[in-house]
């Protein structure tokens, strides 16, 4: 039997930014509420970055995060962004791809960090929140669009996936 989906919700400073580019699309922008879309736009983009987990064993991985915490949703079929594991992930330079042609499979078996590269600490296991906090974007595998606001996945401002992650202490 299919789980029930939970609902997620819209946070509540996307629908005060999907009001006002509707009054931009309008015209009726005014420079005040130029601003506060402005300020808006900062704070979703700060909470992406900010709300996602990450290593705080020491200096130089907090200035320079090499290794941050990413949910497969994309390389595992059927699974959404809720349900699919997450991890510790290292970037692979894009020239890998192209002159190497290597595949979503190759991807997707990247090996997970197991120290932090500056400090050498051990990094922490991790676990998903119960419940899950609201606010959270819902991504299926393949999917084009948000599930929680409905805008495209490259354009959408929802808490990030990984912000239904802790450290499992
Ligand atoms: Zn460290
Ligand atoms: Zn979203």
């Amino acid at each position: 039997m299919a789980k029930k989906k939970k609902e997620r919700k819209i946070h509540p400073e996307i629908i005060k930014l999907q009001e006002l580019r509707r009054l931009e699309e309008d015209d009726k922008l005014t420079e005040e509420q130029g601003y506060e879309m402005d300020r808006l736009q900062t704070s979703r983009r700060q909470a992406r970055v900010t709300l996602a987990p990450s290593l705080k064993c020491c200096k130089e991985i907090q200035d320079y995060p090499a290794v941050f915490f990413k949910i497969d949703y994309r390389n595992k079929e059927g699974k959404n962004s809720l349900e699919a594991a997450g991890g510790w992930h290292i970037e692979i330079p894009q020239v890998y791809d192209r002159d190497f042609y290597r595949t979503r499979e190759w991807f997707a078996n990247l090996p997970s960090p197991k120290f932090c590269p500056f400090c050498g600490t051990p990094l922490p296991k991790m676990r998903r929140k119960d419940p899950v906090p609201e606010f959270i974007a819902t991504y299926d595998y393949d999917a084009d669009y948000c599930n929680t606001c409905g805008e495209r996945c490259m354009c959408c401002q929802c808490d990030p996936p990984e912000a239904a992650w802790e450290e499992d202490k």
